[in-house]
């Protein structure tokens, strides 16, 4: 039994076709999970579909009539880059509700895994990239409105930068004049390939743009660089990591050139920071598309694996 909670759901899987991004991988992690005895089934919770209330703590009223409706443009659609069905705004819905799951049993038990989630690239007011719902900046407002955190910071280890994040908490940036009311309360660290999607980068409060190629040892010292001084500068009481498996060497929208085991480092680095501050971590997994499914399936199913480790003083 693990010392902390998974969250899934069979409904987390995107109805998408035939698609770049594997829908399919949520329930290949829970079954390897299980079939590797790394988790029981009563580590497992089940999430409910946000509230529209919740939802809309970060989204528009126009943009979530949209999708509640089926009303998108045609544009809004190409940008979205998944075809807009109402079963697959169910399953962002769903995917939303288990972060904030997460983040509340990330307070209870000092970590927890949304086994989905981390669409980082859905905005206020629209969603591209094959993200239709910030989960992560909703979790992050809900636990706030319920008054159980003040301040919390997002830990983006997608290849790819965290636009709609940084744009939904206007990153204070460091050193600089906060530009929103929030931009106080939410420290948004993002480390991303330079070189790649999106081609406008919304400023983070802090951003590690990375060179194409860059392997396991630079990324680990760039990432321990990162929390260091983002945690010297803000006192979170939720991490929110997003653990993206797709810096991974051979991966498809990824130019960067991390191992398996070098992301699990990265896994185990996060989680050993965090416990050693005494910060919660509320994990989501945002994207993976390596050429053979199954190495994405293996670098989701090690970051519970090293939060295992960590959680149980094994590393
Ligand atoms: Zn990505």
């Amino acid at each position: 039994m693990l010392p902390f909670k998974l969250v899934y759901s069979d409904d987390y899987y995107l109805p998408i076709g035939r698609h770049v991004f594997p829908a399919e991988k949520y329930k290949r992690i829970h079954d390897r999970l299980l079939a590797s005895g790394i988790a029981a089934p009563s580590d497992f919770v089940a999430p409910r579909p946000a509230t529209d209330e919740d939802v809309l703590l970060v989204h528009t009223p126009e943009y979530v009539y949209k999708l509640k409706t089926g009303s998108l443009s045609a544009r809004e659609e190409l940008e979205l880059e998944v075809p807009y069905s109402p079963e697959l705004a169910r399953a962002f819905w769903l995917a939303a509700g288990g972060s904030v799951l997460a983040a509340d049993h990330a307070l209870i038990d000092g970590v927890a895994i949304n086994i989905g989630g981390g669409f980082h690239h859905a905005f206020p007011d629209h969603g591209e990239g094959f993200c239709m719902l910030n989960d992560v900046a909703i979790a992050i407002r809900c636990m706030q409105r319920d008054k159980k955190i003040r301040k919390a910071m997002t830990v983006d280890c997608d290849v790819h930068q965290g636009n709609g994040t940084a744009a939904i908490f206007s990153g204070a940036g460091l050193g600089t004049r906060p530009r929103s009311s929030h931009a106080e309360d939410v420290f948004t660290i993002s480390l991303h390939q330079l070189s790649n999607y999106p081609a406008h980068k919304p400023a983070s409060s802090l951003d590690l743009n990375l060179p194409d190629g860059m392997g396991d040892a630079d990324y680990l010292a760039c990432l321990g660089d990162a929390l260091s001084m983002g945690l010297e500068k803000f006192e979170p009481e939720l991490i929110c990591y997003i653990a993206g498996a797709d810096p991974y060497r051979d991966d498809q929208l990824g130019g960067l050139s991390l191992t398996i085991e070098g992301l699990k480092q990265r896994d185990a680095l996060v989680f050993q920071t965090a416990k050693t501050r005494g910060v919660p971590v509320m994990v989501t997994l945002a994207g993976g598309y390596a050429a053979k499914v199954e190495d994405t399936v293996t670098i989701h199913f090690n970051t519970v694996v090293a939060a295992k480790a960590v959680s149980s003083g094994q590393s």
